[in-house]
């Protein structure tokens, strides 16, 4: 089901629980401020999930309450992923769901760095 991105922290959601260890994954990247896996289902060659490790809803939640240093840590998180992936040369895309419309799935935030092919026109038509 989709998320609302207004909704309370679920410290049950399926990223706390890897977070916590509970549920295994493949991690590529880890700092104090984020997480980053393989992406279960990918979607593109290379098929990341980069989460931060605060309890943030989503990208609004996120934006609005982080800390300064939450945001910094999390964003540079993103870039070294990606740098370290080898993206930046052939180029990636960042995808970041938020709420109903968007159809984010997990109510934890995470930004998708799809690579590793032409990735075609931005949203389908
Ligand atoms: P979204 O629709 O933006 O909320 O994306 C959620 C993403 O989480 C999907 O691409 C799923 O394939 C992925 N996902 C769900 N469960 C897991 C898991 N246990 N490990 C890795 N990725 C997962």
């Amino acid at each position: 089901m989709a998320v609302d991105a207004t909704q309370p922290y679920d410290d049950q959601n399926i990223f706390a629980k890897i977070l916590r260890g509970e549920i295994p994954n493949k991690t590529v990247y880890e700092d104090d401020f984020a997480l980053a896996f393989h992406d279960i289902n990918p979607q593109a060659p290379l098929h990341i999930l980069v989460i931060p490790k605060g309890a943030y809803v989503s990208w609004d939640d996120f934006s609005a309450k982080a800390s300064d240093a939450e945001i910094a840590g999390f964003v540079r998180a993103v870039g070294h992923v990606a740098r370290e992936q080898g993206l930046v040369e052939p180029g990636y895309r960042l995808l970041a769901n938020t709420g109903t419309q968007s159809h984010q799935e997990v109510p934890h935030l995470h930004v998708h760095v799809f690579g590793g092919r032409p990735m075609g026109p931005m949203l389908a038509r």
